[in-house]
């Protein structure tokens, strides 16, 4: 067996046994086959795609290309979630303590953000000293004490998905269905997780731009990690717009503290309180999706969500004075409000225009590695549907420096389409899949 012969077989169409992939993906872990030929594969595999046994099998081999945690000493059973990613996504921020709060353990690795896309790090960072860093014994120790961890994935979990994603980020191979299952699913599996919701976005700020794009990788992702022994629901959920007011950073620290404090924009909250049912039904924690809502309402409402984010932030080394002074996270240097040029019905605020000024603006990365700044971001203050004045305030926008405001002003203004008729605002969620 060799590596052109796997590529060779890929691209002619023929269907890889499960050697053939594994050797394919430790040979590429381990440094023995290079970029060029794991490229080509990409390719190969973009274009003819993989059936659903050669996608399990990729799951399986990315999974054990390095540790698998194995959490059942401290916690028999781990529910996790991820989101495939969007624009003022702070929901993990919400959900992690809500749902740890229940006595649910959550262990949670996130990753950073990319493109208009952010990421749960990138925001817990803004966090004066919070760290994302946790040793493995340290992570096992704060599941233990604390019940609640939320830090970065180290380099021995799933280091094939790692090597890949940055190649397809660059090879034009991230749209592929088999090769995001699999990045998905065995991240979760390596990281020791026994089920798993998942808010598939769609939209225009989302990996999977339509609806149906959405649904189909919502069922593949279900229907494998199903397979794989994951207990595992899919919602799929709206990124046309950005979810909550607040894009950035520290900006969406603050937004989700105002959530956990019982506040905060009302769609962001019900968003949350979905997510944190599914991950409470899926724990077992009760009969049905209704009595976890019920409970996640509680464990929001009488503070014990905030008080689980309080311990969290000062197990990890963050400030938890910031956390009772939100104010203190953000230090931009210029704040610019714009104003509704027109009076009128927003008919799109478009998540990924405004994903894209936020990232300019310093507040995402363009490319890998990038350093970011914490402070900047801005806060939409519509939905689509609303009815807006003229010169009403549309976003208030924090920025590095003046110059820096006025172009993310065009930019997020640029985002709102205003129409005269009535327009209905936008759902949630469009669809629930279980297995
Ligand atoms: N998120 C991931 O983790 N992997 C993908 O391939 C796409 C989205």
């Amino acid at each position: 067996m060799n590596a052109v012969e796997i590529v060779a077989r890929k691209r002619d169409g023929h269907v890889l046994n499960a050697e053939e992939i594994d050797f394919f993906i430790q040979g590429y872990t381990r440094g023995d086959i290079p970029d060029y030929q794991a490229s080509a594969w990409l390719m190969a595999a973009y274009l003819n795609g993989m059936n659903e046994r050669e996608t399990r099998d990729l799951t399986i081999s990315m999974a054990h290309s390095g540790d698998v945690l194995s959490l059942e000493d401290i916690a028999p059973f781990i529910v996790d979630k991820h989101s495939t990613g969007g624009v003022g996504d702070k929901v993990s921020l919400i959900v992690a303590p809500l749902v740890a709060a229940s006595g649910l353990p959550v262990a949670k690795i996130s990753g950073r953000g990319l493109g208009f896309t952010g990421g749960t790090l990138d925001k817990l960072e803004s966090i004066p000293g919070y760290r994302t860093d946790l040793t493995e014994d340290e992570f096992r120790s704060q599941l233990d004490k604390i019940g609640i961890v939320l830090t970065g994935q180290t380099k021995a979990l799933a280091p094939a998905d790692g090597k890949l994603y940055s190649l397809r980020d660059v090879t034009a191979t991230v749209g592929s269905l088999p090769l995001i299952v699999s990045s998905i699913l065995s991240k979760k599996i390596a990281g020791g997780a026994d089920a798993l919701i998942l808010d598939v976005k769609t939209g225009t700020g989302a990996l999977m731009k339509t609806l149906d794009q959405s649904r189909h990788l919502a069922r593949a992702l279900v229907q494998h990690g199903t397979a794989l022994g994951l207990k595992t629901v899919a919602l799929v959920s709206d990124m046309n717009q950005p979810l909550g007011h607040a894009v950035g950073n520290a900006i969406e620290v603050q937004e989700a503290i105002a959530i956990l404090q019982g506040h905060g924009p009302v769609e962001l909250r019900e968003h949350c309180l979905r997510i944190a049912a599914e991950m409470l039904f899926l724990g077992k924690k009760t009969a049905t999706v209704e009595a976890a809502y019920a409970q996640a309402t509680t464990l929001l409402d009488t503070g014990r969500a905030m008080d689980k984010f309080r311990s969290l932030i000062a197990a990890q080394g963050g400030d938890v004075e910031t956390i009772d002074h939100p104010d203190r996270l953000l230090h931009a240097q210029a704040i610019h409000e714009i104003l509704a040029p027109r009076g009128g019905y927003l008919s799109a605020v478009d998540a990924a225009q405004i994903g894209i000024a936020v990232m300019r603006l310093g507040g995402g990365r363009q490319n890998k590695g990038d350093q970011i700044n914490h402070s900047v971001g801005t806060v939409i203050h519509n939905k689509v549907g609303d009815l807006v004045q003229r010169d009403a305030s549309l976003a208030t926008i924090y920025a590095n420096s003046e110059s820096q405001a006025a172009d993310a002003a065009e930019d997020i203004l640029d985002a709102h389409t205003f129409t005269d008729s009535p327009v209905p605002p936008l759902p949630l969620f469009y669809d629930r899949i279980a297995a």
